[in-house]
């Protein structure tokens, strides 16, 4: 039997990033995965430039394209290209993020088991059977982890659903997407489509409610064909579930939290999540470490610190996708708008951490949309 300090149960951005802090604390620390890295994960592989100075080691070395601009398109007619002083959104390949960050977890001190499952029974945590003690268990399992049923943590999650694929830019214009976003707000019920660039292919994704999901494939063909492609040239297609956090989601117990995914974190409009693993990583290295330091007598108020971190943001964005949702023209009129692009270009930047810090003539367009979601 091994004893650990915290075992970290999932090595994706948010429990690598956790088992990282941890580690760096000088705690005790067992990070296990049932994949073996490098893994893949479906994702669009965008770091807004906020989740790029949240990532607790510098991801340089893995990022293949640099996005300023952002072009916004309405039912794959009418757009705008907006140009961000600098870049807004750091490109990689979650088969190269998740190894590099696993990697930089166990540089730190972390060790690390790669292909092992981990069960929770009755209280009892094993790994392939083999039983764990820790001090401390973090759900960093994603979105189909079953850490935070076992744990009673979690529920109140609603999902969201994703597909995306690969195609090499040999199949596209040259230079058409380099540097650049392709936003489709295109009538998909609780999301939108995307064409984002990597090193030598671009990613093409939707994201919508769960229950769109028989229609995804269609949806998905609708962006290839918005981008002069078929369906049947996307290499590597793969979907994953968006878990969606309703206010009142506990992630936190006496001595076990959820962290990223697991903890239903994801950004409700953007469908990013990869910003919320690492704030939700830095405050629960925070909150365990006081938990082992005997300063306080749980890990609830992780929870309280989660909250006031992402609550401002994750609100306004449950009202801005259901504006989307409900008022797609009019939400549409608003979202094009040069007043608007100040403040989300703020926001991806992270110098406002939500639409409600905006000040001046730019709160007008937010107003608009907070209205139209109300
Ligand atoms: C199609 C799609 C596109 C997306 N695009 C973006 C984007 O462009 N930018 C962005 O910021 N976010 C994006 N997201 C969201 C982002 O992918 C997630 O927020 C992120 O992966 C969450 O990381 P995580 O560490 O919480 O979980 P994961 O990355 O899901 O990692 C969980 C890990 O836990 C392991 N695990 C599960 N159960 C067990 C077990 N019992 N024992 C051992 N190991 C276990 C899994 O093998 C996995 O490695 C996208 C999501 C989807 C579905």
């Amino acid at each position: 039997m091994q004893r650990f300090d915290v075992l970290v149960v999932g090595a994706g951005p948010a429990g690598s990033a956790t088992a990282h802090g941890l580690a760096t604390a000088g705690l005790r620390v067992l990070v296990a995965d049932r994949a073996r890295f490098p893994r893949d994960k479906p994702c669009g592989g965008g770091l807004t430039t906020r989740a790029f100075r949240r990532c607790p080691v510098d991801p340089t070395e893995v990022v293949e394209e640099r996005v300023d601009l952002v072009e916004l398109r309405f039912r794959y007619g009418d757009s705008v290209v907006r140009k961000a002083a600098v870049p807004v959104i750091w490109m990689t390949q979650r088969r190269r993020l998740d190894a590099f960050l696993l990697d930089a977890a166990r540089a730190a001190g972390a060790d690390v088991r790669e292909g092992v499952h981990v069960s929770h029974d009755d209280g009892v945590v094993s790994l392939d059977g083999e039983r764990v003690i820790a001090d401390v268990v973090v759900g960093a399992d994603g979105a189909n982890g079953q850490t935070a049923k076992s744990l009673s943590l979690g529920g109140a999650i609603v999902h969201g659903v994703a597909l995306e694929g690969n195609v090499p830019y040999s199949a596209l214009p040259p230079d058409r997407y380099r540097h650049r976003a392709v936003v489709e707000l295109a009538d998909i019920p609780g999301g939108y489509g995307w064409v984002f660039p990597k090193g030598d292919h671009v990613n093409v994704g939707v994201g919508a409610w769960a229950d769109e999901g028989p229609r995804l494939r269609d949806h998905l063909a609708a962006v290839c064909a918005a981008h002069g492609l078929v369906p049947e040239q996307l290499e590597n297609v793969r979907g994953h579930r968006l878990p969606l956090r309703r206010p009142g989601t506990r992630v936190a117990g006496e001595r076990a939290l959820l962290v990223g995914d697991a903890a239903g974190l994801i950004d409700p409009v953007s469908g990013d999540g990869m910003y919320e693993c690492f704030v939700s990583a830095g405050l629960a290295t925070a909150a365990i470490e006081d938990l082992l330091a005997g300063r306080v007598a749980s890990l609830e108020p992780y929870g309280v610190a989660l909250d006031a971190e992402l609550a401002p943001l994750h609100r306004a964005s449950w009202k801005l996708k259901r504006a989307l949702d409900r008022w797609p023209r009019a939400s549409w009129q608003v979202a094009r708008t040069r007043l608007l692009w100040r403040s989300v270009e703020r926001l991806l930047l992270g110098e406002i951490g939500s639409p409600g810090e905006q000040r001046g003539l730019a709160r007008l367009p937010l107003r608009l949309l907070d209205g139209l979601g109300s």
